[in-house]
């Protein structure tokens, strides 16, 4: 059953009005592509090593300092800056997930892409929905202009197609675990994807060779034994029949996802008309590889050599539809690598609101739960706590929170609702407004831990879970940002600019003016066949 978005028409206030002067020669197929986990230290790194996708994509304007600015480094927030030219405070997405003490459900944990009305709900159980994000997407502004323009999503992940497509997608589609499924019930099914399902479920029936290895990559293979009994380091991505979990740890499922995008193109005639259209693709395998394996090893090497090999054949494809198309490349946030592999500490895990929630109970002689969240990021006071416990708790959490060695720093509510949103270069911006970035006062916890730079946020590995984001620390926020257009001059830049200032970028491509109130990025000039507004 689809969930109406809480958001009507009426919603879209945003005054965005076509540009007095219209871009000249505008494209009319806009291909964003977000790839999760993709940081800069990764681009950088393998940059040299791209000979097809990203080599091409790689030749346009590249940003290599781009940022996602904000503290909470995870999928949905970066996933909401991109196409909405907002920071999280402002679109709302805080987090991947968050506590709403008032939700109509017992479960109170809200998933960022889900709707917690949805009765029968839960947290893992969850409807899928952009009831959450508090902004227009340039999509949604784009169709409200153009009503013949289109707004289509592609990705892995369910959070990755919403957030960049948002409340008036014409068709979203998304990974569910075995097949691409869609939360737009209405919306036809365009005939391509019950196809492509098929062939899938055929092709992941059959078990895959392991990848061969070019000589970069044989270099980086270099087993580690972790503590679970698992080793890592040297793994070549091969799977069994039907291993669901490994052909996510593959390029094979970006392969897919792009083969569902070029499919949408070809089914939905996208960029064949005046109106322009914009496709959002959401490329999830590079953040499972990264999750398993970490970012320095063998199977990343593979991931990254798969990724480069399979948008180039998909750039081809576009190619061969003879379409004026216009693509833009980021990631939601970068990784820092395997803990073991690089000599980084593992984060203690009586660092975990549990745990010292634990400890203040005892302490204050509380019977009952005090902190609810996880590791590091966002922590509540359980909402049971009488206001003097409360007020205790508080002065108590901080107390352990700040003498822990592992802790670089605690900011409560109070101290973050007095700090004004940061601007100017994200390479500058103190920890205090890197958490301001992503903060909400109705979303975000009563206080933000942030552990010190180095440390892993996982207190120990696990199969598929080995290393991780989140921090507020460069490794995890610095992103590439590419433009590209057929005939775009080259353009190395090295200024530090965050995501936010892509989709005004996009909509200075496209001749739509969006009212610079309403955003916190801003058109990044002096790209060429861009013209940015005048301010
Ligand atoms: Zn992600």
């Amino acid at each position: 059953m689809r969930i109406a978005s809480a958001f009507s028409a009426a919603f879209l206030l945003t005054p965005a009005v076509p540009a007095s002067a219209q871009a000249p020669n505008p494209p009319k197929l806009i291909v964003v592509i977000s790839v999760d986990q993709f940081g800069a230290n990764l681009f950088d790194e393998y940059r040299p090593q791209f000979t097809a996708g990203l080599k091409r994509l790689a030749s346009g304007t590249v940003f290599r300092n781009g940022y996602q600015g904000q503290a909470a480094t995870e999928t949905c927030p970066g996933h909401s800056t991109i196409m909405t030219g907002s920071l999280p405070a402002r679109t709302g997405i805080i987090a991947n997930s968050w506590y709403d003490w008032s939700a109509p459900r017992a479960d109170k944990r809200i998933y960022c892409a889900g709707d917690e009305r949805a009765p029968g709900s839960t947290f893992r159980n969850y409807t899928v929905s952009p009831v959450h994000l508090k902004v227009p997407t340039l999509g949604d502004i784009l169709k409200k202009l153009s009503p013949d323009s289109q707004n289509v999503a592609v990705a892995g992940k369910d959070r990755a197609a919403v957030m960049m497509s948002g409340h008036f997608a014409d068709e979203r589609w998304y990974w569910d675990g075995k097949q691409y499924v869609t939360d737009l019930k209405a919306a036809p099914v365009p005939p391509s994807v019950p196809l492509i399902n098929a062939k899938l479920a055929k092709f992941i029936a059959m078990p895959q060779a392991p990848l061969v290895a070019p000589p970069y990559c044989q270099l980086k293979a270099r087993p580690i034994a972790l503590s679970d009994g698992q080793t890592v380091g040297a793994g070549t991505l091969g799977r069994a029949a039907n291993d669901y979990e490994a052909f996510r740890e593959s390029p094979d499922w970006d392969g897919a996802t792009l083969a569902m995008a070029g499919a949408l193109i070809h089914d939905l005639k996208l960029g064949r008309d005046k109106a322009p259209d914009i496709l959002s693709i959401g490329l999830s395998a590079t953040d499972y590889v990264g999750h398993a394996y970490g970012s320095e090893g063998e199977e990343m090497c593979l991931q990254m050599f798969g990724l480069d090999r399979e948008l180039g054949d998909f750039l081809r494809a576009l190619d061969s539809m003879k379409l004026d198309y216009a693509v833009v490349l980021t990631a939601d946030h970068g990784v820092e690598d395997l803990a073991e592999r690089v000599g980084a500490p593992r984060v203690d895990p009586a660092l975990s609101a549990k745990a010292v929630g634990a400890e203040i109970a005892k302490t204050l002689g509380i019977d009952g739960r005090v902190l609810v969240g996880g590791t590091g990021g966002d922590v509540y006071f359980d909402p049971a706590l009488s206001p003097d416990q409360r007020a205790k708790a508080e002065a108590e959490a901080l107390r352990i929170f700040r003498a822990h060695p592992q802790v670089e720093a605690v900011f409560t509510k109070a101290e973050l609702e007095k700090v004004p949103l940061p601007t100017g270069s994200p390479d500058k911006w103190t920890l205090l407004q890197r958490a301001r970035a992503s903060f909400d006062p109705q979303r975000s916890g009563d206080l933000v831990v942030l552990m010190k730079k180095g440390v892993s946020l996982l207190s120990k590995p696990g199969v598929g879970d080995v290393a991780t984001h989140g921090s507020p620390w460069d490794y995890d926020r610095r992103v590439p940002i590419l433009f590209w257009r057929p005939g775009m001059a080259p353009q190395n830049r090295e200024e530090a600019v965050d995501t936010s200032n892509i989709m005004p970028t996009i909509a200075a491509m496209i001749g739509v003016r969006v009212d610079p109130k309403t955003i916190d990025g801003r058109c990044l000039a002096g790209i060429s066949t861009i013209a940015c507004p005048a301010p």
